[in-house]
C-alpha cells in the first residue's frame, strides 16, 4: 500500500546490556549504510531492554542514525508508587517513537488483560509514544476458534480508549509461532491481517484502516520475510530471536520482493 512504509521492529527482550547494545546499534547502522538503505522506504526499529534506552538514544542522536527505537512495555500509570514500573513519559523523553504493548509474554507471564492492555495504549498515546498493539491465538485457541477470533478480540478490546487521530500499528504474532521455528505460512499470516484491518475500518474507520501498518511476528528471519512482505496487508515484521543476531537482522530489513 502506497501510503504504508514498511517497518521492521527488532524485540530484543531480555538480551544485550547496553554496551552490547551500543555495539549492535552502531553495526546495524554501518550495515544499512553499505546496503544503501533507503531511509524512506523501510523504516528500522529496536526495542531493547529499559536500561540500555539512554546509551542508545545518546548513540542514535549524536550520529543521527536513521534508527528508531522504543520500550518493551510502559506502565499504565504517569507516575507515583508502582515499585520497578517504567512510566511513558520517561520512555518519550528518551526520545522513543515506539513502544510494545501486550506482547504474548507479557500476557501470558506477566497476566496482562486485555484491560491493562487498553489501559497502556491509552497512556502511550498521551505520551505521543506509537503503540505496537501486540495481538495474536496461542494454539488451543487455533484449534477451538481458528486463526482470527482471538487477535480480533484482542484488538478490539485494546482500540476501547483510542480515537481516529492516533497513530499505533498493529502486530500479529500467533503465540505458536513465536520463538518455535515454526512460522504461519505467509497466507496465514494475510488472512488474520485482512481480519484486523477490517477491525480498524469498522471501529477507527477507512482512513485509520488504509494508513495503520499491520506486522507480522513469529520465527521471522532472512529467508522468509520477502513472502510476507508480498502479501497486501502486511506492512512489516516484528522479529525476535532473529532480531539479535546482526546479520540475519541486517537481511530481514534489506528484503526483497
Ligand atoms: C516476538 O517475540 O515478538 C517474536 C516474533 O519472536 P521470534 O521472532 O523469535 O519468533
Amino acid at each position: 500500500h502506497p501510503r504504508r512504509t514498511p517497518l521492521i521492529a527488532g524485540n530484543w527482550k531480555m538480551n544485550l546490556d547496553h554496551l552490547q547494545a551500543i555495539a549492535f546499534v552502531q553495526k546495524l547502522a554501518w550495515n544499512l549504510k553499505d546496503a544503501k538503505h533507503d531511509v524512506a522506504a523501510v523504516e528500522v526499529a529496536v526495542f531493547p531492554p529499559f536500561t540500555d534506552l539512554r546509551s542508545v538514544q545518546t548513540l542514535v542522536s549524536a550520529d543521527k542514525l536513521p534508527i528508531a527505537f522504543g520500550g518493551q512495555d510502559l506502565s499504565a500509570q504517569d507516575s507515583g508508587a508502582y515499585t520497578g514500573e517504567i512510566s511513558g513519559a520517561f520512555l518519550a523523553q528518551l526520545e522513543c517513537k515506539y513502544v510494545l504493548i501486550g506482547h504474548s509474554e507479557r500476557r501470558t507471564l506477566h497476566a496482562e488483560t486485555d484491560e491493562v492492555v487498553a489501559a497502556k495504549v491509552t497512556a502511550a498515546l498521551k505520551h505521543n509514544l506509537v503503540p505496537i498493539i501486540c495481538v495474536g491465538e496461542t494454539a488451543a485457541d487455533l484449534e477451538l476458534h481458528g486463526p482470527s477470533a482471538v487477535p480480533v478480540a484482542q484488538l478490539r478490546a485494546a482500540l476501547a480508549g483510542v480515537s481516529n487521530a492516533a497513530d499505533f500499528v498493529v502486530a500479529y504474532e500467533p503465540v505458536w509461532a513465536i520463538g518455535s521455528g515454526q512460522a504461519a505460512t505467509p497466507e496465514q499470516a494475510e488472512q488474520v491481517a485482512a481480519q484486523l484491518r477490517l477491525v480498524l475500518q469498522e471501529s477507527l474507520g477507512q482512513d485509520v484502516a488504509d494508513k495503520t501498518r499491520i506486522l507480522y511476528g513469529g520465527s521471522v528471519k532472512g529467508s522468509n520475510i520477502a513472502g510476507y512482505m508480498r502479501e497486501p496487508n502486511v506492512d512489516g515484521a516484528l522479529v525476535g530471536g532473529a532480531s539479535l543476531d546482526i546479520d540475519e537482522f541486517s537481511s530481514i530489513v534489506r528484503f526483497q520482493k
